[in-house]
């Protein structure tokens, strides 16, 4: 369970690799809640940003952080509505998202992903990037209801509409689009200001990140607000330029790979360099996110 949160904790938080041991005391994180929208907020915390709508039909979440914060996320919310979690949504497996599962399920909510969040959650996973062994969540945690394709709630007074995206992040990504608040929850799709984790271990590939980018900015609006999974809350314009740059750095990637070179020869030739000031400055180095674009391109 130790290197199972160490695991999440590098994801969750960049720029403190050094201080993980401080950062493993979550008795110092504080929830903070954003509005995004009418009866839509962003809370913040340690790990992925969640996702709230408050109204008439209940309380709906996106995504869950870490099991020992759940309670400072009720409070939260609390904060916001009197009314208790009657969904979550985990936009993917990671324990950084999906680590209040079990707390909101024991408290009403039930919990919904695509099938394959729950089939990877349900066996031991193991990540080659941090060398590290997640063990299988516990049946309690595991998301109740899966889809294949997408599920669309009726909720709040909006069309809360969920949708799988091929391969990216993971192979078992959702985005979630609040169709009338105008707001998009895109989870690790998206890291607003730095490098995406490619996670190729649970089949996540280059090539679905900027691909679920793409037909973001396609669907949505100049004034549409998007939740990242990390990062501050972003415009349609912070979502183009995330795009652009992955665009330019898979294409110097694929360049060198189709001439021959090794997985340690491109990450050598530093493709990223002149992107890493702005990009690199969170957990994911340059290298490290040049070798998961080597490892994931075909
Ligand atoms: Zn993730």
């Amino acid at each position: 369970m130790k290197a199972h949160l160490a695991a999440v904790l590098v994801l969750a938080a960049p720029a403190a690799t050094s201080a993980l041991a401080q950062q493993q005391d979550f008795s110092k994180v504080e929830i903070k809640a954003e509005k995004v929208a009418e009866g839509v907020y962003m809370l913040t915390g340690a790990g992925g940003n969640i996702g709230l709508s408050v109204g008439r039909s209940g309380t709906y979440v996106i995504d869950d952080q870490f099991a020992p914060l759940t309670d400072k996320i009720l409070a939260a919310i609390r904060a916001i509505t009197p009314d208790p979690v009657r969904f979550v949504i985990n936009t993917h497996l990671h324990g950084d998202h999906t680590g209040g599962n079990e707390n909101l399920g024991k408290a009403g909510a039930l919990v919904v992903a695509h099938e394959n969040v729950r089939r990877r959650m349900s066996a031991e996973q193991f990540s080659a990037t941090f060398n590290r062994t997640t063990p299988a969540s516990p049946e309690g945690a595991l998301p109740v209801v899966t889809f294949t394709e997408a599920v669309t709630f009726h909720w709040n007074g909006d069309e809360i509409r969920v949708h799988h995206v091929a391969p990216a992040h993971t192979d078992g990504d959702s985005i979630v689009r609040f169709v009338k608040a105008d707001v998009v929850h895109m989870g690790d799709l998206f890291f607003n200001g730095g490098y995406p984790f490619i996670d190729t271990s649970s089949g996540g590939r280059v090539d679905g990140v900027i691909a679920a980018a793409e037909e973001t900015l396609a669907a949505i609006g100049e004034k549409t607000r998007i939740i990242p999974g990390h990062g501050p809350l972003a415009t349609r314009a912070d979502l183009q330029s995330y795009r652009d740059t992955l665009t330019l750095l898979r294409d110097r990637i694929a360049k060198l790979k189709a001439e021959g070179k090794s997985r340690d020869e491109v990450i050598a030739a530093k493709p990223t360099a002149d992107h890493d000031a702005k990009w690199g400055a969170g957990f994911m180095k340059g290298d490290t996110f040049t070798g998961l674009v080597y490892d994931s391109l075909r």
